[in-house]
């Protein structure tokens, strides 16, 4: 027997159609590449993004083509991220990071039609216009005034512009129904080895992933937010929160181009900002500018922070020189990317803060919708609540079944994503990372966990920045070297350091070794490419070989 229910396919267009009903007055502020600072509302996102919609039509955009952005968090590419997917097309967010040729590999891989750009990433589209196979147009998302002089143009084949083509439709259109399962974004994941592997997201699992998001146990998202996502649209979607916009009513703020400590604090307490999110490094910023000038976050209350570990030491930054509480997050771009959020069981009020931090730095708890288990190398599950770490497995209605264009074969082990993360689970059901599978240091058969070495190091004042990666040893096989970026002007020793380690781990998991750098090479979503580490360091003589 079925139930009696209205058969309504999840598509992305009903956010923006709620959005505009329900929250139509509601702002959305951006600071533009132009320079300004933009304002409008959802009203006008969903009548631009009509008219945009027709746009694409105009252009020939058929449902499933790919579109492509290389652009910054801002209302031009919010209405993209609904004009495309609404209209049936599939949004492919690029991410401007990578290097010209793997943008190029991308491009032709996704074979993607169209191409919009904010103007910063001009200097790109000049390198790879010329050697993409399948785009037809590159649209520079700006006004007739600010489009590129004539001789850069000419070498741009079929150069439009934004503006011009949302000013020659009107805002009469009707976004189409579909199967809830037809393909609405695409995004590659960074691909530290090998070439990038498209992870293709469906109207269902985008609406489910917001609507799960939105939950008080994970973002807590309210029309009584201000929300400034500092996570780029340009991969995996933000997070949701311009999904999560539409479906709360939330007022969004995009920073665009601006994502230094000083250009970041301007918007939060010029737009009374209430919750963030970002990665780590990001942080690091905006805290060492706030810091440096002794201000204060006057609205701010939480802030989302994952993509990679967040030291324990920011996190009590945070909370105890701020007032801001950290919301630990991981997930990754095979999963929408939301997997676990950090938030309190009831009996975490009573603890001391102390308890609390801890618990505070582990990754969360799973978001319901994905199922979670660690295994170990023979793929038995592990129990939790030891101290025992295996592979991390999920799954999930957000979570991919295979990539696109079944590059790399089918990745699922008996309906289990692999995720390639290492970590422990406690008996409470909080997930704890302890690194990545491929950073693992292997010390005579023992594990060491990398994370914890770095979240560790980064808690010494002189202390910018720290990454462990295995380097090889005669007897160990491999032992940790911890390679350290110090704050600027501070000074710290290597026995210091060291010393700094006693008491907070067992002994044999001390690094054999330290070594200052100048810079951390950092990845294009902002987290530390240990690869290049290892590449730097492999033939390093650690002083206990
Ligand atoms: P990539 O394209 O590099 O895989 P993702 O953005 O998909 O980029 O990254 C996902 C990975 O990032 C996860 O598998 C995990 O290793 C790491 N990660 C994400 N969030 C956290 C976190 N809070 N703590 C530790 N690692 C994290």
């Amino acid at each position: 027997m079925y139930g009696q229910m209205m058969q309504q396919p999840l598509l992305i267009s009903t956010l923006l159609v709620h959005a505009e009903r329900h929250h139509g007055e509601r702002e959305i502020v951006s600071r533009r590449v132009e320079g300004d600072i933009h304002r409008y509302t959802y009203k006008d996102l969903a009548a631009r993004s009509r008219r945009m919609a027709k746009a694409l039509a105009a252009l020939g955009v058929k449902t499933s083509d790919r579109v492509a952005t290389l652009a910054w968090n801002g209302y031009r590419h919010m209405e993209l991220y609904y004009a495309v997917s609404g209209a049936g097309a599939v949004l492919h967010t690029v991410n401007p990071r990578l290097h010209p040729s793997q943008i190029v590999y991308i491009a032709d891989h996704a074979e993607d039609q169209v191409l919009f750009f904010d103007l910063t990433f001009l200097p790109l589209i000049q390198a790879v216009a010329n050697s993409t196979k399948t785009i037809k147009a590159f649209v520079a998302m700006t006004d007739r005034a600010h489009m590129p002089a004539a001789d850069v143009a000419s070498k741009i084949p079929n150069l439009l512009c934004y503006e011009e083509l949302i000013e020659a439709q009107d805002d009469h259109y009707e976004w189409p129904s579909f199967d809830e399962n037809t393909a609405s974004s695409l995004c590659y994941t960074s691909g530290t080895t090998g070439n990038p592997k498209g992870v293709l997201y469906s109207h269902r699992s985008t609406v489910l992933h917001a609507y799960a998001a939105a939950l008080p146990d994970a973002l807590n998202c309210s029309a009584r937010d201000v929300i400034l996502p500092v996570v780029p649209m340009f991969h995996v979607n933000a997070w949701s929160l311009p999904y999560v916009g539409c479906m709360t009513g939330a007022k969004l703020v995009y920073p665009g181009a601006g994502l230094d400590g000083k250009s970041l604090y301007e918007l939060f307490e010029s737009e009374g900002v209430t919750l963030s999110a970002g990665v780590p490094t990001v942080w690091q910023g905006l805290l060492g500018y706030v810091e440096a000038n002794d201000l204060k976050f006057s609205t701010m209350k939480r802030t989302v922070i994952g993509g990679s570990a967040c030291p324990p030491a920011m996190i009590r930054t945070f909370g105890e020189r701020f007032g801001v509480h950290v919301l630990h997050a991981w997930g990754m771009t095979e999963m929408s990317p939301l997997g676990t959020a950090c938030t309190f069981k009831p009996k975490h009020l009573t603890q001391t803060q102390e308890e609390r931090y801890a618990v505070m730095a582990k990754q969360g708890r799973a978001i319901f919708g994905v199922d979670m288990k660690i295994v170990d190398a023979n793929g038995k599950e592990l129990p939790w609540g030891s101290e025992t770490s295996g592979d991390l497995y999920v799954r999930g209605p957000w979570i991919l079944s295979s990539y696109y264009r079944d590059e790399g074969g089918d990745p699922l082990v008996d309906g289990w994503f692999p995720t390639g993360d290492v970590a422990r689970i406690d008996a409470d059901g909080y997930m704890q990372i302890t690194d990545r599978s491929k950073d693992v240091i292997k010390s005579g058969g023992e594990w060491i966990g990398s994370i914890d070495l770095e979240n560790i190091a980064m808690a010494h004042p002189a202390v910018a920045m720290a990454a462990c990666i295995a380097a090889k040893h005669p007897k160990w096989d491999e032992r940790p070297l911890l390679v350290v970026m110090k704050k600027p002007g501070a000074e710290v020793t290597k026995e210091e350091l060291l010393a700094f380690f006693e008491g907070k781990i067992a002994k044999w998991w001390t690094p054999d070794d330290v070594v200052f750098v100048d810079a951390i090479p950092l990845g294009a979503t902002g987290k530390m490419q240990k690869n290049k580490l290892r590449d730097q360091f492999k033939d390093y003589n650690l002083p206990t070989a």
